[in-house]
């Protein structure tokens, strides 16, 4: 009887061993997104192959989050973490250390041509009269606002996942082939839809620099009292700076963000009497049952609210 018990027990540790041994991961891949964006992003290439950790969640601010304990944890964890870098998320190196991680850190910014933000407004009191109109130049983190780079975030994420997990890299490679596709498909839409506005009429006003990618891809000039953070508030000197271009530049429309406290938009609304036009998704997707659940959908959601503020239909 024992000895049948003790054979048992041999049987089955024989069995989990050999099944443990069959793959690295028997139980999905942990990955920490710092983002929603990248979170989407990682879900669309890992499929189920994956479990997903947001740290900053739907309408979220990366630029001011603060982490919580719980973030922590499931940053010890993660055998993966994806970060967009650029020092879009000021809380990354505390949580690192907080943690005390030992998941590989994939920066997905790897591969992006950076643009230098020049500030316009914010903090641009100190170079007044210098005849260059700005204060000392940073590299703007919002590189997901391109699709072209969003197509590099989506490479970066499959090496990442197929360095991880050996086992899955078809997997990963088959859905990143099939999602670039449908991005690409998305940024003929965003292409056509911006070259139905007038040429004249493609200047628009948010509330901070978050869609300098987005300008520099498509064409469309964005105006914003804040800097590429929105760590500061602007001063009331920046904000009459900008209702005074507003005026000379006739901007086309002016939108609030999903991010942002919308009361310094609604006060140059009425400065400039130029209608608010609705909420563009910044540097975060909505709740799953809003307007800009997923990448694509907030890429549809901006484009259609633009075009539908300037050309009004
Ligand atoms: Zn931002």
């Amino acid at each position: 009887m024992l000895k049948s018990i003790h054979a048992a027990l041999a049987m089955s540790v024989i069995t989990l061993t050999a099944f443990g041994a069959s793959s690295a991961f028997a139980a999905p891949l942990k990955v920490v997104a710092s983002f929603t964006v990248i979170a989407d992003f990682a879900k669309n290439v890992g499929g189920d192959r994956i479990d997903v950790t947001t740290i900053v969640g739907p309408d979220g601010d990366a630029h001011v989050y603060e982490p919580s304990p719980a973030d922590a944890v499931a940053m010890a964890k993660a055998d993966i973490v994806l970060v967009n870098g650029l020092h879009f998320e000021g809380f990354l190196q505390r949580l690192v250390d907080a943690s005390a991680t030992k998941a590989s850190i994939i920066t997905l910014t790897k591969g992006v041509t950076p643009i230098d933000f020049k500030p316009e407004f914010a903090d641009a009191d100190a170079a007044e009269g210098a005849g260059t109109g700005g204060g000392k130049t940073v590299t703007d983190p919002h590189a997901f606002q391109s699709i072209a780079n969003a197509r590099i975030y989506v490479k970066n994420i499959a090496e990442a996942f197929c360095a991880a997990d050996s086992d899955g890299c078809v997997s990963y490679q088959t859905n990143a082939a099939a999602y670039t596709k449908k991005l690409d498909a998305v940024e003929g839409e965003v292409k056509a839809a911006i070259a139905s506005i007038p040429e004249s009429k493609r200047v628009v006003i948010t509330s901070h620099d978050a869609f300098g990618y987005f300008e520099h891809a498509y064409g469309l000039t964005f105006l914003a009292p804040q800097g590429i953070s929105t760590d500061s508030e602007p001063s009331a000197a920046d904000v009459a700076k900008l209702v005074t271009q507003v005026k000379q530049d006739k901007a086309a429309a002016i939108f609030v963000e999903n991010i942002t406290n919308p009361r310094l938009i609604e006060q140059i609304a009425s400065e400039t009497g130029i209608k608010v036009g609705g909420t563009l998704y910044s540097d975060a997707l909505s709740q799953p049952d809003g307007p800009a659940a997923t990448y694509i959908d907030m890429m549809h959601n901006n484009i259609r609210q633009i075009k539908g503020a300037i050309l009004g239909s």
